[in-house]
Parts: structure tokens; C-alpha cells; sequence
């Protein structure tokens, strides 16, 4: 492959926002201006670069974002993206401002988005994985997991309380749309009940028996973990079911929402953007294109994006193993 000089990199989040974003926005130029390069903020990720919302980024665009949650760059998801169209103007705008390679930091979507891009137009493109839901293949953790797993843990930690002083059986609602990550890292860390993921189908036949015995064991209180879209139903319908076989129970259901992508970035989150931040920039120099920067083992890995999209990352069987020992 050929080695483009690279003289201007444009930066990018899209998708939705995930806490260590901002971090690795901040790695990201930092290193760029380290190695002399100008560094320009694409606002609104996709939508932005189609409407030129384009900017040059000094060092005092980064100064105090490493520690908030959110990106300062702003986040969007853009239909016109997906068209030709859309990537034509786009193109035409990052020509204009003669940036000549992208750093783009969110999802599977988002990652497709540039890898598109780069076939397109050849514009070198690295995706640094960044979403609460570590569903990408190439890292072990995506920037913003850690942190939304720790904000469950402590949300379900003071709903443990109401529930233990009440004895009731609390349905808690985690994100996680196609994967169950956090359900499983939350599940684990707040000693729940029982965990429902989306890759799993748990017959609510087996959840009862289970919460049965747990009563008999005379556990007081109660968490199950629905990470939202299992394929068992919502938080809401499964507590539906449930209170029908079980009627003695209070039942009480919790979503957990938004407030799982909010808030400052963990000291991992902050180390994994900062390391994928710089990893972005030295791996566009080295001519690594069309790939996303992950961690393996605690080193920086490049993995082509059409690898790290389409590869099922699955939750770990050792993971949900361990997690029916601790609640038997
Ligand atoms: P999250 O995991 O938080 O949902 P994501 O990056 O997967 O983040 P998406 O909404 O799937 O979020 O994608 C973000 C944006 O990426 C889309 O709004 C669109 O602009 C672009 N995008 C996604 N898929 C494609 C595609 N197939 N072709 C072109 N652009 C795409």
C-alpha cells in the first residue's frame, strides 16, 4: 500500500457518546501536534463533515476535556451519510480544507461509515472503538464500557439498598442493544439475581425456579439484570410475567438509561482513549489505513475495520459461568 504523506488529520465522534471520548479526542491531537501535524475538529461526526462544520483545533480546544464525560466535538447520527450523495459533499468539504486523513472514534455504524469513505475516496481512515456497548471485535474493552459498567454498578448498588429494606425483587434495565456486556459486567459486580442478555434466551420457566430457590435460601432481596432488547422481552414485560407466577413478590422495575453514557471516564477508560488516542495518529503515519486502533492484552492492536465490525464479539461463556455460581 502506498505511504501518503499525511499533513492534516481530521477528527470525529459519532454514533452515540460514550464517557472517554473526549479523552481520546485530546490523545489524539495532542499527539498530532507532537509529531507537527494540524489537527481539525469535524463537529457532529458525519453530519458535520457534510455541512463543513469544520474547524482548525488549537491547544485550547483540549484543555480540561480528558476528564468529562460526553465529547466536546459533539455527537450525531446522519442519514445523508449513507448515500452517495452525502459522502460526495463530505469529500468535497475535507478537500477544501485539505485534510488528507480521518481519525474517526464510535461504533460499529460509525466504523463502517469511514471504512466506506476510504474506499470511496482513498482518504486513509483509522476508527478508534468508541461505545458503552464493547461490541467491536479487535480490543478488549471499547472507551466508555468501563465507565458505564462502573455507573451501573453504583446505580444498582443503591437500589439494593431499597431493595434488601423491603425485600423486593428489583427488574434493573441495562444498555445494550445487540449485546450484553454491560448486563454481564454489572450482573456480576452487584451480585444480581440473574442476568438476561441478548445473545441468550432464558426461559422464564427456568428465571422463576431460579428466584424460587433463592427464596427458599432465604436471600431477601433480589436484582435481575435485562440488558434492553433481549431477546426475553424488556425489563417491564419480563417483571410482567414473573409477578404472575410469583404474586407473594414486590416487584419494582428500573431502567437505567441514559445516565449510563454520562460522566467522567474512569482511570481505564482514561488510559485506553489516551493509548488509542496516539496509537490513531502514529498508525495513519505508518501508513495503517482503513483498520481500528484496540487493545489486546494491554497492547496496541490494528485490526481491519471490516474484521472488527463483523466478527461477533461474544459475552464470555467463562463470564456467565461464573456469574450462575455466584447466584445459585
Ligand atoms: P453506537 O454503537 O453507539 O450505536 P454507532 O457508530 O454504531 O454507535 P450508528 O448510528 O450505527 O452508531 O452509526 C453512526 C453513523 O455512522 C450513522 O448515522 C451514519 O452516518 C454512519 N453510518 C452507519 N452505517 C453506515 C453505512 N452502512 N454507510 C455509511 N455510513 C454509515
Amino acid at each position: 500500500m502506498e505511504l501518503k504523506t499525511i499533513k492534516k488529520i481530521g477528527v470525529l465522534t459519532s454514533g452515540g457518546d460514550a464517557p472517554g471520548m473526549n479523552a481520546a479526542i485530546r490523545a489524539a491531537v495532542r499527539a498530532g501536534f507532537y509529531y507537527n501535524l494540524d489537527m481539525y475538529g469535524i463537529y457532529r461526526g458525519y453530519e458535520g463533515m457534510i455541512q463543513n462544520d469544520i474547524k482548525k483545533l488549537d491547544s485550547r480546544n483540549i484543555t480540561h476535556v480528558l476528564e468529562r464525560g460526553g465529547t466536546f466535538l459533539k455527537s450525531a447520527r446522519s442519514e445523508e451519510f449513507r448515500t452517495p450523495e452525502g459522502r460526495k459533499k463530505a469529500y468535497a468539504n475535507l478537500k477544501a480544507h485539505g485534510i488528507d486523513a480521518l481519525i474517526v472514534i464510535g461504533g460499529d455504524g460509525s466504523l463502517t461509515g469511514a471504512h466506506l469513505f476510504y474506499q470511496e475516496y482513498g482518504i486513509p481512515a483509522i476508527g478508534l472503538p468508541g461505545t458503552i456497548d464493547n461490541d467491536l471485535s479487535g480490543t478488549d474493552s471499547t472507551i466508555g464500557f468501563d465507565t458505564a459498567c462502573n455507573t451501573a454498578i453504583e446505580a444498582i448498588d443503591k437500589i439494593r439498598d431499597t431493595a434488601t429494606s423491603h425485600d423486593r425483587l428489583f427488574f434493573v434495565e441495562v444498555m445494550g442493544r445487540d449485546a450484553g456486556f454491560i448486563a454481564v459486567n454489572a450482573g456480576i459486580g452487584s451480585a444480581a439475581a440473574a442476568i438476561l442478555i441478548p445473545e441468550n434466551k432464558t426461559p422464564i420457566e427456568s428465571l422463576i425456579e431460579k428466584l424460587k430457590s433463592r427464596t427458599k435460601a432465604m436471600k431477601t432481596s433480589n436484582i435481575v439484570i435485562v440488558a434492553e432488547g433481549g431477546k426475553s422481552g424488556s425489563a417491564q414485560e419480563i417483571a410482567d410475567k414473573v409477578k404472575k407466577f410469583l404474586p407473594y413478590y414486590d416487584i419494582k422495575v428500573t431502567i437505567l438509561g441514559h445516565l449510563q453514557r454520562g460522566g467522567a471516564p474512569t482511570s481505564f477508560d482514561r488510559l485506553l482513549a489516551s493509548k488509542l488516542g496516539v496509537a490513531a495518529v502514529e498508525g495513519l503515519m505508518q501508513g495503517k489505513y482503513d483498520v481500528m486502533a484496540g487493545l489486546i492484552n494491554h497492547k496496541v492492536v490494528f485490526t481491519p475495520i471490516v474484521k472488527a465490525i463483523v466478527d461477533d464479539k461474544k459475552v464470555d461463556e467463562d463470564d456467565l459461568r461464573v456469574a450462575n455460581i455466584l447466584s445459585t
